[in-house]
């Protein structure tokens, strides 16, 4: 090389050299080279290397890799959002003509593409409340067509646990798969997988990376629909960056330890609040939501918090609060959102790691 415009394009330092890093590096590369056409004749053969970051990079396999093995499942994707793979979850099992049976109160985002984006793939959703199991069972018999049931392990905004061992069972009796939405849970507090679920998905968003600052998204399940979901992610573009990967990756690291402190002071703040609100919170977890009393102003409180944030989000490590019925819930119709309860008084909290004392201190101050 002599010239400057050759020598400023091609980086020094790119020979390969055994370097032993403590942590995954960054791949941020958009593709990977080869040093000859036998090489790249071995990546289609399966010898392990990578070719091109859409369709994988090591930063994302190991995202995948890394929350399949919090869920104890053999195998994970990574995607770039919870929405999108929530999307390639429904798209490794269902297709035009296929029914899916959702739980009402499942995230609003999730009820938006549930009933919005699915109908345009001819995929029929067909929405029930899933606190009673029997009601699920009748729906599986008056509907053959359904492939998919679809829930969360702890409902947003009302927390309802649900019932995993119901539906696992009735996976078996009626030959349906079933995917669990563990972003509220986390595997810290349950492991739906390891209980028999086929696909656990998360928006890694939230407590995954647990800092507010990555939006991406996990599916784990079984190795063939994994696969299938991983063609999804990858024909449809629905791939993760390589950074927002190390990133979720760096917060994983210290998601024990986060949900140990967070799930302390959400029962320490539900038990602050019962004699305020109307409580909902089923003693696991780090979300509390309640509903104020008619004697106090809805924009006052939320104005009064002082540094416990306004979020149209939760899971990082400030408590924050949201307004379900402005943000997460305000795709839904009025009755929408009447039937399962979200009324403009609803707040929903998301404790952090602060001291306990302070997040209380706050709040009193508000309800003051
Ligand atoms: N699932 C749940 C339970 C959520 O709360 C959210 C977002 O709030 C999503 C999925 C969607 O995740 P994302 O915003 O990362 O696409």
């Amino acid at each position: 090389m002599t010239s400057i415009d050759t020598k400023s394009v091609h980086t020094a330092g790119m020979e390969e050299r055994t370097i032993r890093p403590k942590v995954m590096p960054l791949y941020q590369t958009s593709a990977f080279s080869f040093s000859s056409l036998e090489e790249l004749e071995g990546y289609y053969e399966g010898n392990g290397t990578y070719l091109y970051t859409r369709t994988a990079n090591p930063n994302t396999d190991a995202l995948g890799q890394t929350v399949a093995q919090l869920e104890g499942a053999p195998r994970g994707v990574a995607a770039s959002s919870g929405m999108s793979a929530i999307l390639a979850g429904i798209l490794a099992v269902a297709q035009a003509g296929d029914h899916i049976l959702a739980a009402e109160d499942v995230y609003g985002g999730t009820f938006h593409l549930l009933k919005e984006e699915l109908k345009r793939l001819g995929i029929t959703v067909h929405f029930e409340d899933f606190s009673d199991i029997g009601t699920i069972e009748q729906m599986l018999v008056d509907f053959p067509e359904v492939k998919l049931i679809v829930s969360e392990s702890i409902t947003n905004p009302f927390l309802r646990i649900e019932d995993i061992e119901g539906l696992v069972r009735l996976k078996n009796q009626y030959g349906v798969k079933v995917m669990i939405d563990n972003t509220f849970a986390t595997p810290y507090t349950y492991t739906p997988y390891a209980q028999g679920v086929d696909l656990v998905v998360h928006s890694a968003t939230k407590y995954l990376g647990g800092h507010s600052d990555v939006t991406s998204g996990v599916l784990v399940g079984d190795e063939s629909l994994i696969e299938e979901a991983t063609k999804r992610v990858v024909n449809l573009g629905m791939n993760l960056s390589p950074f927002e990967a190390w990133l979720t990756i760096r917060g994983i690291k210290t998601l024990a330890l986060r949900m140990e402190k967070q799930t302390v002071n959400a029962q320490a703040i539900a038990d602050f609040l019962q004699d305020k609100a109307r409580v909902w919170y089923p003693g696991k977890g780090a979300i509390v939501s309640f509903e104020l009393p008619e004697s106090l102003d809805v924009s006052t409180f939320f104005s009064s918090l002082g540094w416990i944030k306004i979020v149209p989000t939760l899971a990082g490590v400030e408590t924050t609060v949201s307004y379900p019925f402005g943000t997460s819930h305000r795709a839904l119709s009025a009755e929408e959102k009447a039937r399962i309860g979200v009324t403009e008084r609803v707040v929903r909290l998301s404790a952090g790691i602060e001291g306990t004392d302070d997040i209380l201190g706050q709040l009193q101050l508000a309800f003051n």
